[in-house]
């Protein structure tokens, strides 16, 4: 079983990924994972270099703070609000990642255009309403709304929030919401891209989550 402090270590890992990735640029981003008692979130404007799991804080479902000497998140209630909409989600990363943060300023949505899209982020990606900076429940509450079943979500003039069931799969939902915003913007540019039927979203998810990678998978044309 994964001890907290193995957990926290493996949130301040992502996070130095999503740096090394130009995702998250000075203090910008938070990440958080759930534990029986809340979630484990990344302190408020500390750098990520810095972070030592000592720095993490834990926070209950209700936005309480259980367990940790740093300030959480300014944008905790974004975390909490989603943990506690979506039982199917153990993290959360929010990045200011330049693709998505630059189609956020368009306020559109990014229909399911790729392989990855649909079987990783598993549906189209809204783009939240603009809440100015400082209003952290109102930007919980909008974030974990328009994500809705989706594993990705624009924050308007801001940046993006992504999920998954554990942490390497939030990251990989991360990196896969950046390449689609680019993919979406580049595609604009020279025409419409065509999204991919809904049926076969559903049906990409499914596999990816349940058969891709096992021999239920080499069945030929099912
Ligand atoms: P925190 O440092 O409070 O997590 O805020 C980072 C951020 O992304 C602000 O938009
Ligand atoms: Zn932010």
């Amino acid at each position: 079983m994964t001890t907290h402090r193995e957990l926290k270590q493996a949130i301040i890992d992502a996070c130095l990924k999503l740096e090394a990735l130009g995702y998250i640029i000075g203090t910008y981003g938070n990440a958080s994972a759930r534990v029986p008692e809340g979630l484990i979130v990344t302190p408020s404007r500390v750098n990520y270099t810095e972070l030592t799991p000592e720095d993490m804080v834990t926070v209950s479902p209700e936005g309480e703070v259980l367990d940790g000497q740093r300030l959480p998140s300014s944008e905790t209630s974004v975390h909490r609000l989603i943990l506690n909409a979506r039982s199917d989600v153990g993290a959360v990363f929010h990045t200011h990642s330049l693709y998505a943060t630059s189609l956020s300023c368009l306020h559109q949505t990014i229909p399911v255009i790729v392989e990855e899209q649909s079987q990783v982020i598993g549906a189209e990606i809204r783009c939240a309403a603009y809440v100015p900076a400082g209003q952290h429940l109102a930007l919980g509450e909008t974030v974990a709304k328009t994500l809705g079943t989706s594993n990705a979500v624009m924050l308007a003039n801001h940046g993006v929030v992504a999920c998954g069931r554990d942490i390497p799969d939030a990251l990989f939902a991360a990196q896969v919401a950046e390449r689609v915003a680019y993919m979406y913007l580049s595609t604009s540019a020279v025409g419409k891209p065509v999204p991919i039927p809904q049926e076969h979203v559903e049906s990409e998810r499914h596999r990816w989550l349940y058969k891709y990678g096992t021999a239920a998978d080499r069945t030929t044309g099912s």
